[in-house]
């Protein structure tokens, strides 16, 4: 993809006109993978910048659907359904529920340029057969996979990564360095002060206690310490209660374990802008963000969320 349209995210093909071209094929392929249930439609967004080419309420842009799905009310108010985001006058009218939509709008929104196709699930937004056939792989195998535990609400990274997880499969200093990697050490980029095995990454590790005791002060429920990863899940399927509380924890365990791991990749690869007091921030958005968007009758109040996320 490079080679042929060079490094810069250059694809712009607007998406009410018909087009062919390398960008045009790719979204006709993840359009069929979606029916398929295998790559989501919504992992191909735009990334916006003037907003002349992409369609307001039809494109994936902002947050993890079309705007015309989340918004169901307001795009029946639309005036103009098929308005590009720079057609779009900022004076919607929103009431109870809808107040985060303009988070979403600012936070989507991006300085200078034009539009431009991003794949999500691509390493730096680049879309290649390689990691295509690496998720499409993934996903026949979690189909014949007892020990998977697919969570619809979650996007399908963080899904792919928990299987990761799950077969010890993430590519910690320690797993890299018993695969014969050679490495300066292999001691937690967290805290240098244990190995970095998945048990004491996203269990022992004094930052992922610090996370999981105020996840359980957040939700007002009682968080045993974990030891080694099964705990975690032996933990969530002894929980009791309604599908809706059950389906709430998946997202929050799920998005807790990625907020750890993310946040452990921003320490060993960042640039160091990523501080250890915003990982719970980004909890708290990410875990509402997937939880409400995903399906229209999980929609959920941000402020009743930030409360408590088990309380219904
Ligand atoms: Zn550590």
């Amino acid at each position: 993809m490079v080679s042929c349209h060079g490094a810069d995210d250059g694809f712009n093909i607007p998406q009410n006109v018909r087009v062919g071209g390398v960008w045009g094929g790719i979204v006709k392929v993840v359009k069929s993978l979606d029916n398929l249930d295998i790559i989501p439609y919504a992992s191909m967004r735009r990334l916006v910048r003037d907003g002349h080419s992409t369609l307001f309420w039809h494109d994936v842009w902002c947050g993890e659907s079309r705007l015309a799905d989340s918004f169901p009310r307001l795009f029946a108010l639309a005036a103009n359904q098929q308005a590009t985001v720079a057609d779009i006058k900022w004076r919607i009218p929103l009431r109870g529920g809808e107040e985060h939509l303009l988070l979403q709008l600012e936070l989507a929104l991006l300085p200078g340029g034009t539009d431009a196709w991003r794949w999500d699930l691509g390493h730096d937004g680049l879309f290649t057969v390689k990691e295509a056939r690496v998720i499409i792989d993934l996903k026949s195998l979690l189909e014949v996979d007892v020990q998977v535990r697919w969570c619809k609400l979650l996007p399908i990274k963080v899904n792919v990564f928990l299987w990761r997880l799950v077969h010890d499969r993430l590519p910690t200093r320690w797993s890299l360095g018993i695969r014969g990697i050679t490495l300066d050490h292999i001691m937690c980029p967290m805290c240098d002060g244990a190995p970095e095995q998945i048990h004491h990454l996203f269990c022992r590790c004094p930052v992922a206690v610090v996370l999981w005791e105020a996840m359980a002060r957040w939700c007002q429920i009682q968080i045993p310490t974990f030891l080694v990863v099964d705990d975690i899940w032996t933990w969530v399927d002894m929980q009791n209660g309604s599908q809706i509380r059950k389906a709430v924890l998946d997202v929050l365990v799920g998005t807790l374990l990625w907020v750890i791991w993310t946040y452990r990749n921003a320490t060993v690869f960042g640039d160091g802008s990523y501080r250890k007091d915003m990982i719970f921030d980004n909890f708290t958005l990410f875990s509402f963000n997937w939880y409400t968007f995903r399906y229209r009758n999980c929609r959920r109040n941000w402020n009743a969320w930030l409360l408590c996320p088990l309380m219904n």
